[in-house]
């Protein structure tokens, strides 16, 4: 018989890992709440065509795309913004503006496996929809630092640049959108001088040049002192004039709003999709040298997907790597166990009870594990301590005839007999 294994680059997720990640998928959660975001459920199979539209050549080619029975071209979701612009177009179009969406799951892109690089992850995902505004952009920023916070998360930086610099230069120079998306694949792989090759291959101004390479310059962790210099260099670059005043607007909202965001800010910073059209960011930990997370303000996609023109912002938080993050930093586990309590008949007829015992205690909040294997209270008992259980409730005929039970504290390895009415207070629980 052949042995199974999980297919290359799909993993379990034992407890302890599997504990961690919904961990993180609570403060999520909770945070989505907190900010008014309402959580939607959108499938994990959509067309590829949705799909692929605007996603970006690098995970284009990594899609698990397949033709299904009924002959559709499908493909697994490789990320949640196409699939939510497509509710917003089809389902969602006269809902009062702004609309705050919010949904967690399992993504699907075929990456090379490496240290937080996976075929399959989970995001949170937060979708901001309808407002052009700089506090919009600010709002999906602040966002991600507080689940940062929330999670103790320490050291963590912004990177942080804005397409419509480049994007702004490049059209000006007459050059065609699928060129662009070129350029920026390339600057996405941090591939500068390939991109500055591209660009003067395509016949591009002396002037464009320049501008370019000052926006790869154009870094550091003071915005104003890193943009300042290079905004010189934009001058008759219109678009992207206003594109690096919408990026220091942002900014210096965030900042005199009392966030204390830590931000590197790069004007030559791209990402790999190819719907954004304004302020992008990806959060960073020291102990790690991919994203933690992606953001950026897409603001042509809705209306490309047939819906009214519609500006967004949004936010995917990428959950196995916070769990990674976490665990390099040695926060994890942080997760407060349930009290846990083994419950152990000591003869035949005393099956039945246990169970009731034992309900008794899990409504009182406890994670109760019944003896079912049959074995001795030796033996239970060893098992209950190797498993670093607190408690074992052993009901045995002699004491029960008085209406009691013996009570084991494994870590004091003490025991006395209790009331069992009185039990749920006995440990601690009532
Ligand atoms: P992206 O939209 O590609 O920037 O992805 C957003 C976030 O999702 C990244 O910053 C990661 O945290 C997470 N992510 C993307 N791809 C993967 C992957 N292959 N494995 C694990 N996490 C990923």
């Amino acid at each position: 018989m052949v042995k199974f294994k999980t297919v290359r680059g799909m993993r379990d997720l034992l407890p302890d890992e599997a504990r961690a990640m919904r961990y993180v998928e609570g403060v999520a959660r909770d945070l989505a709440e907190s900010y008014g975001y309402e959580e939607v459920i959108t499938p994990v199979v959509e067309s590829y065509e949705l799909l692929s539209a605007k996603v970006g050549e690098e995970i284009r080619k990594r899609m698990y795309a397949f033709i299904d029975l009924g002959r559709r071209k499908v493909a697994l979701r490789p990320e949640f913004t196409a699939s939510i612009a497509r509710l917003v177009v089809a389902t969602l179009r006269n809902k009062p503006k702004p609309l705050r969406l919010f949904c967690i799951g399992s993504l699907y892109r075929y990456d090379e496996p490496q240290l937080g690089r996976y075929r399959e992850f989970w995001q949170s995902n937060y979708e901001l929809i309808g407002s052009k505004e700089p506090e919009a952009d600010m709002e999906v920023l602040a966002l991600t630092d507080e689940l940062l916070r929330r999670l103790r998360i320490r050291g963590y930086q912004f990177k942080v640049g804005h397409v419509g610099i480049l994007r702004g230069i490049l059209e000006q120079e007459g050059i065609k959108e699928v060129e662009q998306n070129y350029v920026m694949q390339l600057l996405d792989k941090k591939d500068y001088v390939k991109a500055l090759e591209f660009v003067k291959s395509l016949g591009v101004s002396e002037r464009c040049v320049e501008a370019l390479k000052g926006a790869f310059e154009a870094r550091g962790d003071r915005p104003l002192d890193a943009l300042k210099p290079f905004k010189a260099l934009l001058k008759g670059y219109d678009a992207a004039l206003l594109a690096l005043d919408n990026l220091m607007d942002v900014l210096n909202l965030a900042s005199e709003s009392g966030l204390k965001l830590n931000v590197f800010v790069e004007a030559g910073f791209a990402r790999g999709l190819e719907y954004y059209t304004g302020m992008i960011f990806e959060p960073f930990v020291p102990e790690l040298n991919v994203a933690l997370g992606g953001g950026g303000r897409y603001d042509r996609l809705i209306e490309l997907f047939g819906g009214e023109p519609t500006p967004a912002v949004g936010v995917a938080h990428g959950i196995d790597r916070i769990v990674l993050a976490m665990r390099k930093q040695g926060i994890l586990p942080m997760v407060k166990e349930r009290l846990s309590v083994a419950v152990v008949p000591i003869d035949e007829g005393l099956k039945a009870l246990a169970f009731k015992v034992a309900s008794a205690l899990r409504e009182a909040g406890a994670r109760v594990e019944v003896e079912i294997l049959g074995r001795s209270v030796s033996r239970a008992l060893q098992d209950a301590d190797r498993r670093g259980l607190v408690y074992a409730v052993l009901i045995a005929p002699d004491e029960l005839r008085s209406g009691e039970v013996v009570l084991r504290d494994m870590r004091k390895r003490e025991q006395r007999t209790v009331k069992l009415e009185d039990l749920t207070k006995e440990v601690g629980l009532a």
